[in-house]
């Protein structure tokens, strides 16, 4: 099943939209064999359970972290992770800074904006993400590149609210992308909404359960 699935999205994207699989609480089977359909980008969002896996399955598979991060614990992941699209504070940049440095590294990181109206939902506001762009602090992390947002929106099947809330992060996307030349990636869109994110403008999309079935838990 999980190879139909995956060939099925994959038919259904645009080719400029990346699709990470997000293998969150699947055990390493599950992984191997959308491996083996042809999937290298894999998101978790447990370092501890993304490290793990990292042991054991392929090397050429891309990590990508897409959970809320705990900052005592980047050092897991320092040495392999390919992008982290959960960062929602300056604390957390410096940690990935000084642990990427450690590995002479250069880490891939995503804003995680708050677009959502939900009050369980992460993220930083435009305002903020404007402010870690530009100040001075985040210029001096050399083993850091910002090359993009991501956002969750609010679980609804509200069409006009979540297509409000995705355009309102494409916006501000493509008005900060002409100053800043690193940002080229927007992480919009899950198993429920993607199809709408696309055509809001998301270019990576994080999928779990339209891949591997429901997840007991998370
Ligand atoms: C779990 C998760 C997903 C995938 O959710 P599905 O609804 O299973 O596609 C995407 N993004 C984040 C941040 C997640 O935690």
């Amino acid at each position: 099943m999980i190879k139909e699935n995956l060939q099925k999205i994959k038919n259904s994207i645009p080719d400029n939209v990346t699709l990470v699989a997000v293998s969150k609480t699947k055990p390493v089977a599950d992984l191997q064999e959308a491996y083996d359909a042809g999937q290298r980008i894999f998101g978790e969002n447990r370092i501890q359970e993304m490290a793990e896996k990292y042991e054991v399955l392929p090397k050429d598979i891309k990590w990508h972290m897409i959970g809320h991060l705990q900052s005592n614990k980047v050092k897991y992941m320092a040495h392999f992770v390919d992008l982290i699209h959960g960062v929602d504070k300056f604390k957390t940049l410096k940690e990935i800074n000084k642990q990427a440095k450690k590995h002479n590294r250069v880490i891939n990181c995503l804003l995680q904006a708050k677009i959502a109206k939900e009050d369980t939902k992460f993220g930083l506001s435009f305002q903020e993400i404007e402010a870690i762009l530009t100040s001075d602090e985040t210029a001096e992390l050399k083993n850091i590149n910002i090359v993009g947002f991501m956002g969750m929106a609010t679980f609804t099947d509200n069409t006009t609210q979540l297509q409000e809330e995705f355009s309102s992060l494409k916006k501000l996307f493509d008005q900060l992308k002409t100053q800043h030349s690193s940002l080229e990636i927007l992480s919009m869109g899950m198993s429920g909404d993607y199809p709408l994110a696309i055509s809001e403008g998301s270019t990576m999309i994080r999928v779990g359960s339209s891949i591997f079935g429901k997840r007991n838990y998370n």
